[in-house]
């Protein structure tokens, strides 16, 4: 199953300076999404030293310009580095360094844009039990910020395709004060965790992720993927 491919991606970009501000004007965006780039090298670099690697192959990628608009992936999607209709599932990493919520402490938990678009996110469930986190479906997030990150530009194409969060909405979202020491380590390396064996799971499994065909939102989705398919 070498030839067929799971991607793990974040947005390395974030908004640049603020000219105005008096003392700090850079906009370091350690949680958005600077928690993701990281995780992405993190869970790289863990996966590198298993001895008996997964069956699909992994494909690890940062993207640029998520914030102008997804620049970067659908730079991609223009541009794929292994043929689209062979790549089975895009996991996109986002916000899972705070777990400040503005809905209040987000210890152990996650959730999944689109999670019930595709079996993806059963996968992260049952992942979740497996390392003592909670992955939900948020009532009114998970669909609507699955448009809102770099997963878009791969479901676009057909590929089943969510981004994973922590804490969704935060004190300093889109703000000069998203600094490191924010950052809960301790809760990002269960997540990593989590994103690791959800990873390892997808790669093993001889089956495919699917779109959800009872999900009238995944039509669109599910059309691309028959094209790529060529059915
Ligand atoms: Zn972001």
């Amino acid at each position: 199953m070498k030839d067929s491919y799971v991607l793990l991606t974040a947005h390395y970009d974030h908004i640049g300076i603020r000219p105005s501000a008096a003392d700090d004007r850079i906009y370091n965006g350690a949680n958005d999404d600077g928690s993701g780039t990281v995780a992405v090298i993190e869970v790289a670099s863990a996966l590198a030293k298993l001895k008996q690697r997964p069956r699909r192959s992994l494909v690890f990628v940062a993207f640029f310009g998520e914030e102008k608009g997804l620049l970067g992936s659908r730079y991609y999607a223009r541009h794929p580095l292994v043929p689209v209709a062979k790549t089975v599932a895009d996991v996109n990493l986002e916000q899972v360094g705070r777990t400040d919520s503005s809905e209040g402490p987000q210890v152990a938990t996650a959730s999944m844009t689109g999670i019930d678009f595709s079996t993806v996110g059963d996968v992260f469930q049952a992942a979740g039990q497996a390392e003592g986190i909670r992955v939900y479906k948020h009532p009114r997030n998970s669909d609507a910020y699955f448009a809102r990150s770099d997963n878009q530009a791969l479901a676009d194409l057909g590929v089943p395709a969510h981004t994973l969060s922590v804490a969704f909405d935060y004190p300093d979202y889109h703000g000069l004060g998203d600094h490191w020491d924010k950052v809960d380590y301790v809760n990002m390396a269960k997540v990593n965790r989590l994103t690791v064996r959800a990873l390892l799971m997808l790669a093993n499994d001889p089956a495919e992720p699917q779109w959800n065909e009872a999900n009238p939102k995944t039509a669109t989705y599910r059309n691309a993927r028959r094209k790529h398919e060529g059915q």
